[in-house]
């Protein structure tokens, strides 16, 4: 068990699928082609290529706990300072070299990270000091908490407000309508699509923003149903990729 599947895995690997994809690494290593950045959250349930049926050199991936992409504000008292984590670093390097044309931020119900971020708002408490995921839970959870106050506290269901600081990249979204959702996985939702406000709020975006080079998307997949739903911008909410609903969203992003 544990590293011995890894290894058999490996073998596995060398008998089956190998040749074949090294021909595809020499097809795309002088041509590459990436048409996205997919950022989503480190879960082992989580399964990027899998989901997408995507292909050698069709997308980067980048991976963290609870799919979060840092602030451009969220650094030091001074307000505006560039950013040294890595995530927009990811970022800067899949838009200006990789020249692709979709970041896609990808969320999934029952997250550990986000099932954290709202225990430690619960209970303040729990907080652990010496718990670099605490730290950066508490740091970059911070607006999505927020958020979750003012849809908690909304019965009529108001719409929340996504603004980014340049104003490039805005629009409203209402949170599981239906009440179906859990707390936490209303707060996931939030969280992905506050990832979308934190992209845009970096200073190297701009450009590709304004000339719109770059689109943003948020998907959120349900780990109890195998269902991928993606952020529609015209309803406003999240919505099953399905075979009735891809055209729709085919001609959304087209628009
Ligand atoms: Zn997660």
């Amino acid at each position: 068990m544990g590293l011995q599947r890894i290894l058999n895995g490996v073998i596995r690997f060398r008998k089956t699928v190998r040749a074949d994809l090294v021909k595809q690494f020499e097809k795309v290593r002088d041509d590459p082609h990436p048409t996205a950045l997919f950022i989503t959250c480190m879960d082992s349930r989580i399964l990027p290529a899998r989901f997408t049926q995507s292909q050698v050199g069709d997308m980067f991936v980048l991976r963290n706990s609870g799919n979060i992409v840092p602030h451009a504000q969220n650094y030091g008292s001074a307000g505006y300072e560039v950013s040294i984590t890595t995530e927009p670093a990811a970022l800067e390097l899949a838009v200006k070299r990789g020249k692709i044309k979709h970041v896609i931020v990808c969320g999934h119900s029952d997250c550990k990270a986000i099932n954290t971020l709202y225990g430690l708002h619960k209970c303040p408490k729990a907080f652990d000091p010496e718990s670099p995921m605490d730290h950066w839970l508490r740091r970059h959870g911070y607006s999505s908490l927020r958020k979750l106050e003012l849809r908690l506290s909304n019965p009529d269901e108001k719409p929340l407000e996504y603004i980014s600081n340049n104003a490039l990249f805005s629009f409203s979204a209402l949170i599981d309508p239906e009440n179906a959702l859990s707390v936490e996985d209303k707060l996931s939702q939030i969280n992905t699509l506050q990832q979308l406000e934190n992209i845009s709020s970096h200073g190297f975006l701009k450009e590709f923003l304004e000339r719109k080079e770059i689109n943003l998307h948020a998907m959120w997949f349900d780990i109890y149903t195998g269902d991928m739903q993606m952020f529609s911008k015209r309803s406003r909410r999240f919505v099953t990729i399905d075979e009735d609903s891809v055209d729709r969203l085919t001609n959304e992003i087209n628009q």
